[in-house]
């Protein structure tokens, strides 16, 4: 399973939000290419700002893949309006990710409108959403994966929390399996899940696992968005999940994504590159 040829960095993707303070997309995958890491995961701002094909030439010039395209999705709004305003930009992501060249885009569920109470409205929402969106993703060729987040985000960002809801979702809407549709497994907002191993094999078993995302999970976590650790650095066994994923089919990049405003944020993007290859090799 792991590869240790050629400094065993093969399967190694890094998602631009990690270094998204100091750099900027081109200087990330210029760094990308020098330290050896040959996957990138770019935003859309920054795509938008170079425009999606001259960033798929840059990205390519460097030898890099695109382990995934951030993000999409985000469905759940107040009124027919802003519901048909998040498919219309969904589709709009799937143009780009597909410009790029990304092997899937990312797609969270969103969280309640302002005011709501209502989780199962928005959950609804998500999945109608997604539904709306799946055929022209199909059509572009970009395989939607449905990120679940851990549920401390259910109620703004993400209505989607456990695999087993992603993966249920696949089968409402996916029922032949005739694809475009899968999750992205990410240690930070799974780890804690009981059903970790259970759901990520029945994914696995679809040929549904779409991407891998890791970090780790810091005590205490001084902040529910920004305080993400460099893996190692928690306790999440990411070894071990990484060899449930593996031992699921899944043969794809693993993208490290670390939103961290008081730590990783603040340093030298070059030492931040090297720290993630040394320790993608010792504890990823
Ligand atoms: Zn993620």
């Amino acid at each position: 399973m792991r590869d240790l040829t050629q400094g065993g960095l093969e399967h190694l993707a890094l998602n631009w939000a990690t270094v998204r303070e100091r750099w900027d997309l081109a200087q990330t995958i210029e760094g990308c290419a020098r330290h050896g890491i040959p996957g990138i995961a770019p935003w859309r701002e920054p795509v938008q700002a170079m425009g999606a094909a001259a960033a798929r030439r840059r990205i390519k010039d460097a030898g890099l893949r695109v382990s995934g395209y951030c993000r999409a999705g985000l469905f759940p709004a107040a009124d027919a309006a802003g519901l048909q305003a998040a498919i219309d930009d969904n589709r709009r992501a799937i143009d780009e990710a597909a410009a790029l060249g990304a092997e899937c885009l990312v797609i969270l569920g969103g969280g309640m409108p302002a005011g709501s109470r209502d989780l199962p409205l928005a959950r609804r929402q998500a999945q109608d959403g997604l539904a709306a969106i799946l055929p022209h993703a199909r059509a572009c060729g970009v395989p939607l994966a449905i990120e679940p987040l851990h549920p401390m985000y259910a109620a703004d960002r993400c209505c989607v929390s456990t695999l087993k809801q992603a993966n249920d979702l696949c089968e409402k809407l996916d029922p032949y399996d005739d694809g475009g549709l899968g999750l992205a497994i990410d240690v930070y907002h799974v780890f804690w899940d009981p059903e970790l191993e259970r759901e990520v094999q029945r994914a696995g078993a679809a040929g549904r696992i779409l991407a891998f995302h890791v970090c780790d999970w810091l005590v205490p976590t001084r902040d529910m968005l920004l305080d993400r650790g460099m893996m190692g650095d928690g306790v999440i066994d990411i070894r071990r999940i990484r060899g449930l994923v593996e031992a699921a089919g899944y043969a794809g990049l693993i993208e490290v994504e670390i939103f961290s405003r008081d730590d990783w944020w603040r340093r030298d993007p070059e030492e931040v590159l090297a720290v993630i290859a040394e320790r993608y090799r010792t504890v990823v």
